[in-house]
């Protein structure tokens, strides 16, 4: 079974890790050099319980609000298309309670899979860099806190996951540099920091090993088709032959499956990180830590921290300025007031794939019976790169439950 794989972000390496173990002959395109979209700067987060979609009840009033005020919480950029604005409705549909629920139980499904999914890289010896720190949601009132708790009311089995913390000496006992002021917060005990460059290089190695196929710099321009199925996958640089085609393209997925006349809405959500190397490693964060004003991350790595904001959507090219990078570091520094913040390297800018209803869309292209997609993780892209490759080889091979079809893109439609 010859597999072309288009995108070797950290989903399409995942996808050719797992295909190869499934025994199939793999080829991964992509149109740059591996892993230089937003898997390469984001926050370094794998979470065991974050399967919250992005539009949730209220999501919008926030973003409708930001276009006026600024806001860093969640923006969008406006454009004039009918295309986007029907993303943006459908976005908006996705909000209510009973779909905010729908679209955290699909995911769920995804979270569950997380942990064992890097633990089998680890047991396979993929060398990565990778801490089990676990994560702090942080909240600067008991009002904010009470609320930011209440969202697992629904999802008791979630809640499981998590400890809530009151009181500044129950939060320091998770970490001690964290500003005296943060009393309240939840901890999820079970989150891993990853850092996402030393995964993706450490699955090209183990898929170039495996006998795979990667090639750089080789644009997927169009496909030829016979019979409903894609036959091969036309290229900057030649035609690719393919029994089966996975388009794991981030944004550009949903350009790539119009060309099969198929529907696929992933628009981008724009955000930003920045690296601060500290030497001494008890200087650094124990935990990686989400504030609820500041809606920033900062991540523990062996470099120092990362940290990382911005969910600005339909953003057009990965750029920050310096002066949103110097806010952040101000942000950052009232979170840890005594963490040398000196040696700060460039800003990092990269463009999520969101999907409309903000659940992941994996499965079959509508129309088409050799040609998946994977793409739409929005911000947990990360996290669920080895999962999606399970989902898609189960359904490759016939033995997906019934529950997958929540990822599918016939959701959305059958034609566009
Ligand atoms: C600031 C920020 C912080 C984040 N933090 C986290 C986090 O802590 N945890 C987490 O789980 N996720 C996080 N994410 C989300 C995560 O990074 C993304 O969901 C993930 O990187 C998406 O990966 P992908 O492989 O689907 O897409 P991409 O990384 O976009 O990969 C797609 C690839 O397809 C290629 N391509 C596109 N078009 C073509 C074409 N025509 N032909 C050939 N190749 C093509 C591109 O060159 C690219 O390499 C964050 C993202 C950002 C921006």
């Amino acid at each position: 079974m010859r597999t072309v794989i288009i995108g070797a972000g950290v989903v399409g390496l995942a996808t050719a890790h797992e295909l190869l173990r499934a025994g199939q002959e793999v080829t991964v395109l992509d149109a740059g050099a591996y892993g230089q979209g937003p898997s390469h700067g984001n926050a370094a987060l794998v979470t065991s319980v974050l399967s919250f979609p992005v539009p949730a009840p209220g999501t919008i009033g926030v973003a409708a609000r930001s276009i006026v005020t600024g806001s860093q919480a969640i923006t969008i950029r406006p454009q004039f298309s009918p295309s986007y604005l029907g993303f943006l409705l459908r976005m908006a549909r996705a909000t209510t309670k009973s779909n905010f629920a729908a679209g955290t139980v699909a995911q769920d499904i995804l979270t569950r899979m997380v942990l064992d999914g890097f633990a089998e890289y680890a047991d396979e010896g993929l060398s990565f860099e990778q801490h089990t720190g676990g994560s702090m949601h942080t909240f600067t009132t008991r009002e904010s806190f009470e609320a930011g708790v209440r969202v697992f009311d629904d999802f008791p089995e979630i809640r499981s996951r998590i400890r809530v913390l009151e009181g500044t000496e129950a939060v320091h006992e998770v970490d001690p540099g964290l500003a005296p002021e943060i009393s309240y917060a939840y901890y999820a005990p079970a989150d891993l920091q990853v850092e996402p460059e030393s995964l993706m290089k450490a699955l090209v190695a183990s898929i170039t090993a495996g006998g795979g196929t990667l090639r750089e710099h080789t644009e997927v321009l169009d496909f030829a088709t016979a019979g409903g199925k894609v036959s091969s996958v036309v290229t900057s640089e030649g035609s690719f032959d393919a029994d089966q085609v996975v388009i794991a393209a981030g944004v550009a997925s949903r350009s790539l499956a119009a060309r099969l006349g198929a529907r696929v809405p992933v628009r981008s959500g724009g955000g930003y990180s920045v690296d601060v190397h500290i030497d001494d490693p008890t200087r650094r964060p124990r935990t990686s830590v989400m504030t609820d004003t500041t809606h920033i991350a900062i991540t523990p790595l062996d470099r120092g921290l990362r940290a990382s904001s911005g969910m600005i959507i339909g953003q057009a090219e990965p750029t920050v300025s310096g002066r949103v990078i110097d806010g952040l570091l101000r942000d950052v520094r009232a979170v840890y007031p005594d963490a040398p913040l000196d040696d700060v390297r460039p800003g990092w800018a990269g463009l999520r794939p969101m999907s409309a209803d903000g659940v992941p869309i994996i499965g079959l292209l509508p129309g088409w019976d050799n040609t998946y997609v994977a793409t739409g993780h929005a911000m947990l892209g990360l996290t669920y790169a080895p999962p999606t490759a399970k989902v898609l080889r189960a359904l490759m091979e016939g033995t997906a439950p019934e529950a997958y079809a929540a990822f599918s893109p016939a959701r959305f439609g059958v034609r566009r």
